[in-house]
């Protein structure tokens, strides 16, 4: 093995496709998870010794009988629920992985000299007023609403982050994920790619959220993990914020209907309340990433929801 990399959160959607990314390119991986909202069975695919799964929770600080390595090239922090259904359920959680859980990941970094990616959110715009939402927009966030416990410990995470880089010169680099889809997401966390798309596969209605005239953009799965790996592998990049997601942005009206024609059904919705501080907006302007990652979306939203309808019914690692 070429590398080290220790992913927190591995056992969740981007983080256990982003080991398969990394194994792939050659990396040994310590993956950990405490399985608040993970599954190892996303890992089942990694059967060799170059993956090793650590149930902990990185609000802890392991210790080196814990960790068995003696060294690491870059640590990823993922870990966080992430859908608003699971961080409401998990509020103090979430509020602990973004703030503990960062700086025991940025420590992690340091001991070991490592390279430090920090899973961050389009969340930190909140409600933006601007679109499409730059790397260099402060945001419009509720700081104790119903989605602060994520947008605030988010935000808390990139400013940790920022210290550890201006104190102690670690090589640190901010990723803004905007939705994210594919295999592997949880049918039951709520997000409205899983909904969507079981209801479609169950013949319901598809619950639209208010009027459905918000909008969201929406990144394959495949498309967002070659962000990240651009972002563990480029040097250079110290102290540099990314957004990370597609710049297609399409109300949750249209992609209904997008949903509902790779189903092959008709469009049936029924309407709800929106829920609280739910963004009226995001789209991310990606011209950074272009530029230093090298990286834009490749990936359709067709083809991405075909491989999820495709998942959803058979949900086995290879799909
Ligand atoms: N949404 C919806 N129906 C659902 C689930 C979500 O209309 O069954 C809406 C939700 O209100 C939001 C958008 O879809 O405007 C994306 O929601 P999601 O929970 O996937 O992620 P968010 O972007 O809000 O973090």
């Amino acid at each position: 093995m070429d590398k080290t990399a220790i992913i927190t959160g591995a056992a969740g959607f981007i983080g256990s496709h982003l080991v398969d990314k990394l194994v792939e390119n050659q990396y040994y991986v310590l993956a950990i998870d405490n399985l608040a909202t993970g599954t190892w069975d996303n890992l089942r695919q990694h059967t060799s010794a170059q993956v090793r799964r650590l149930t902990w929770d990185i609000t802890e600080t392991p210790d080196d009988d814990t960790l068995m390595i003696q060294n690491a090239d870059v640590v990823v922090h993922l870990a966080s629920a992430a859908s608003p259904v699971h961080y409401r359920r998990l509020a103090i959680e979430t509020l602990r992985v973004n703030s503990l859980g960062t700086e025991t990941a940025l420590q992690l970094a340091r001991k070991f000299q490592a390279r430090f990616v920090l899973a961050s959110t389009s969340e930190v715009y909140g409600d933006p007023q601007v679109t499409p939402q730059s790397e260099t927009y402060w945001g419009h966030v509720n700081p104790h609403g119903e989605r602060a416990c994520y947008d605030e410990g988010k935000r808390y995470a990139e400013a940790m982050t920022m210290e550890y880089h201006r104190q102690f010169d670690l090589d640190v680099r901010i990723l803004r994920f905007f939705n994210c889809y594919g295999p592997r997401m949880q049918a039951e966390d709520g997000r409205v790619v899983p909904n969507f798309v079981r209801q479609a596969l169950l013949g319901r209605p598809l619950t639209v959220y208010g009027n459905g005239q918000q909008t969201r953009s929406f990144c394959y799965v495949s498309d967002e993990v070659e962000g990240i790996y651009q972002a563990i592998v480029r040097r250079g990049l110290s102290g540099e914020v990314f957004n990370i997601g597609n710049p297609e942005e399409r109300s949750i009206l249209n992609f209904a209907e997008v949903v509902a024609q790779i189903a092959g059904v008709p469009l049936r919705t029924t309407f709800h309340p929106l829920p609280v501080d739910d963004p009226t907006n995001r789209c991310p302007n990606i011209d950074k990433a272009r530029k230093y990652l090298g990286w834009h979306p490749q990936i359709s939203l067709e083809d991405g929801l075909q491989k999820t309808f495709d998942y959803f019914r058979d949900p086995s690692p290879r799909n």
